[in-house]
């Protein structure tokens, strides 16, 4: 058996994490028992949500216990099973950990097509984050046919899904993003009708006002903060704001104050509301079945930004809060 290299939290973050926080450990492999897989990953995910299980806060979902394996999103091929719906060579998908290998009861892995040019998309555009543009616009923004959707952290793995999408439904699609390289993909390579770099436009309200003259009708807000502060105040009549996530929030020590704008809600009728992909679960086949198709027809492309080596994945995560990734940012691990 072959040794297992595991990310494991070492140090809880104060403010934005950073390397001293991870540790690489070796350990020993184990045969799977009775109703395991022995998975071998290929891919895995970093994404923001794990800075707020690195805090001891019980959230959604628990806080990583220091010394435990950074659990996230993997992919990875069957190297042994005892579970009878797998077998050796097969492909499959489960929170499982930044590791190389790992086992896990067959319940918690959803096999995969055997398409090996799909298994990092079944992180990204076909996983986690692509059900959360899609399911999200289903089911909370509802963008119609000439209306306008503004999209905060839109060139991320999130985000440039949720502009296509809103596309595809016919609506008007506003990005913001952190520089002109992802401005620049939004509109050229994702459709976007218009995208703000917020890091130079200067007044960002006055940016988003030019470029949605009769409204936001469905803001998507993966950021919160300045940017969202503004989206509120240019909210259209009936307006949905969907609150998938707030990055520009998660490494502050004290929670920010605000919002304080929320009398454009009640002006407008708008809805504000969160979102958790976790609640849509049995409906994922539904999700997949739709972004697969539009896949297929090329009208969403899909888009990542794979970091190479195990080694690698913290330097990955500390990216996402600079900026460094454009689509959904993966780990190449095998
Ligand atoms: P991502 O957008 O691929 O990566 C994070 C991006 O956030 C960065 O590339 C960066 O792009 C931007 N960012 C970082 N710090 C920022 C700041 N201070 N202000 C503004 N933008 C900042 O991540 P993702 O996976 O698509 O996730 C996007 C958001 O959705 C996150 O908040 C995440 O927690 C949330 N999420 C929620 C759910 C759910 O179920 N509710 C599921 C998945 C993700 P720039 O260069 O543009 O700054």
């Amino acid at each position: 058996m072959p040794s297992n290299r595991r990310w494991v939290l070492a140090s809880r973050p104060t403010g934005t994490p950073c390397l001293e926080n991870f540790r690489l450990v070796e350990t020993p492999l184990t045969a799977p028992a009775d109703g395991e897989v022995l998975l071998k990953t290929l891919y895995l995910s970093v994404d923001p949500y794990m800075r707020a299980r690195m805090k001891n806060v019980r959230s959604y979902a628990p806080p990583f216990d220091i010394g435990e394996v950074i659990e996230g999103g993997v992919t990875g091929e069957i190297v042994e099973s005892r579970h009878p719906q797998f077998k050796k060579g097969d492909f499959a998908t489960a929170r499982l950990g930044w590791q190389d290998y790992a086992l896990a009861k067959g319940e918690r892995l959803r096999k995969l097509p055997p398409d090996k040019s799909l298994l990092s998309a079944s992180l990204g555009v076909l996983g986690m984050t692509g059900l959360t543009a899609y399911f999200a616009l289903k089911e909370i923004g509802q963008p119609k046919a000439g209306e306008t959707v503004v999209i905060s952290g839109a060139a991320g793995a999130v985000g440039y899904v949720a502009g296509q999408i809103a596309k595809i439904k016919g609506a008007r699609t506003v990005g913001i993003a952190g520089s002109d390289e992802k401005t620049k993909f939004l509109t050229k390579d994702c459709g976007f009708d218009a995208a703000i770099n917020y890091k130079t436009a200067g007044n960002i309200r006055k940016a988003l006002k030019e470029t949605c003259p009769n409204g936001i009708h469905v803001y998507f807000d993966n950021v919160g903060g300045p940017i969202s502060d503004a989206a509120i105040t240019l909210l259209a009549l009936k307006a949905r704001v969907i609150i998938c996530g707030q990055i520009s929030l998660y490494n502050l020590e004290m929670p920010a104050e605000g919002p304080r704008n929320l009398a454009y809600l009640l002006v407008n009728r708008a809805r504000m509301e969160g979102f958790l992909i976790h609640d849509y679960e049995a409906r994922f086949e539904e999700g997949l079945a739709d972004l697969h198709q539009w896949l297929k027809e090329g009208k969403l492309l899909n888009r990542e930004t794979v970091t190479q080596g195990l080694e690698k994945a913290p330097q990955a995560f500390l990216g996402l809060f600079e900026g460094k990734n454009i689509g959904k940012q993966i780990v190449k691990v095998s």
